[in-house]
C-alpha cells in the first residue's frame, strides 16, 4: 500500500547575486509502501536534501506533485504534512534553551493523551536512545550527536505515519553514529512507521533499508531492493 507518492519532481535554485540557475532536482519519481524503510542514495549534492525538503513541505517544487497516504501536497497541505516528521540538517525544530526532557514533554503535548501515558513514553524513549544522564541538560549544551538522537526521539512522538532522516549520522562523531544507526535498526522499527533515510553512505543504507533509490545530479538512477544491488558489487 502506497504511502508516499513522488511524481516528476522538479526544483531549481537561483544562484546568489546571478542570473544562473541550477537544478537540484530534474524530474524525480518514486513511491514508498506503508512500513518501508527507504534509502535515498547519492553523492554529495546529488539533490537528497531538496527531495527531503520538497517532501516535507519545506520547499514548493516547480512542477510535480508529492501525495501523502492518498492526500495531495499542493492541495490539502497542511492535512498532507500531518503525516510526516522530518528530522533535517542542523535540528532546528528542537528548543535550544530547554532540557532534554522539557523538549520531549513540548512536543508530547496536545494529543489528547493522558499525563500518565505521555510520562510512560518520555521514559520509554529516554531508555531506548541512552538518553536518561543528559534529561536535565539544555539542548544547546549538547553533542551533535546527542541533538541527533533528541530529534529522532522527537519525531516518534509526533505520531506521524511517515518520518524523513536527511543524512542522520552526517558529521557525528563514530560511537554516537553507530548508536543512532542501532536505535534507527532495533528502536525506530518497532513504532511502525514508514521511513525515508537519505545518506551518502552506501552501508548506512545497507545496514538500515529495504529498498534504495539511487540519484544522481538531480535524477533516479536506480530504484531497487538493497539486495539485488548489493549483487551488482
Ligand atoms: P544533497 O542533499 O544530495 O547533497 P542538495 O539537494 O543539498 O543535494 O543540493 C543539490 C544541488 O542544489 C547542489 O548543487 C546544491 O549546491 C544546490 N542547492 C541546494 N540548496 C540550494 C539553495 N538554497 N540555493 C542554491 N543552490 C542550492
Ligand atoms: P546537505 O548537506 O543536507 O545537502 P547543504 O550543506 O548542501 O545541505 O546545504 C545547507 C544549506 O545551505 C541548505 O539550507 C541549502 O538549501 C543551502 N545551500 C546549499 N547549497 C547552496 C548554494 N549553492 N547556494 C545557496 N544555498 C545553498
Amino acid at each position: 500500500e502506497e504511502i508516499i507518492e513522488v511524481k516528476n519532481l522538479s526544483k531549481t535554485y537561483k544562484k546568489r547575486k546571478s542570473k544562473e540557475t541550477i537544478t537540484a532536482v530534474n524530474d524525480i519519481s518514486f513511491t514508498v509502501n506503508k512500513g518501508e524503510i527507504v534509502g535515498l542514495l547519492g553523492p554529495n549534492g546529488a539533490g537528497k536534501s531538496t527531495t527531503i525538503k520538497l517532501i516535507c513541505g519545506l520547499l514548493i517544487p516547480d512542477s510535480g506533485s508529492v501525495m501523502v497516504n492518498g492526500i495531495s501536497m499542493k492541495e490539502k497541505r497542511l492535512s498532507a504534512l500531518s503525516h510526516i516528521s522530518a528530522v533535517l540538517e542542523g535540528n532546528r525544530n528542537l528548543y535550544w534553551r530547554l532540557t532534554v526532557r522539557e523538549n520531549l514533554e513540548y512536543f508530547s503535548g496536545n494529543r489528547g493523551r493522558s499525563s500518565k501515558d505521555v510520562a510512560s513514553e518520555i521514559e520509554d524513549l529516554l531508555d531506548a536512545f541512552n538518553l536518561k544522564e543528559k534529561e536535565t541538560e539544555l539542548v544547546n549544551r549538547l553533542s551533535r550527536g546527542m541533538q541527533q538522537k533528541l530529534a529522532i526521539a522527537v519525531s516518534l512522538l509526533a505520531d506521524s505515519k511517515v518520518i524523513l532522516l536527511d543524512e542522520p549520522t552526517l558529521g557525528i562523531d563514530v560511537q554516537t553514529g553507530y548508536e543512532i544507526r542501532k536505535i534507527l535498526r532495533d528502536v525506530v522499527r518497532d513504532y511502525d512507521r514508514t521511513i525515508i533515510i537519505s545518506s551518502h553512505d552506501m552501508g548506512v543504507i545497507q545496514e538500515l533499508c529495504d529498498r534504495t533509490v539511487i540519484i544522481n545530479n538531480g535524477k533516479v538512477v536506480t530504484d531497487d531492493k538493497v539486495e539485488n544491488l548489493l549483487r551488482l558489487f
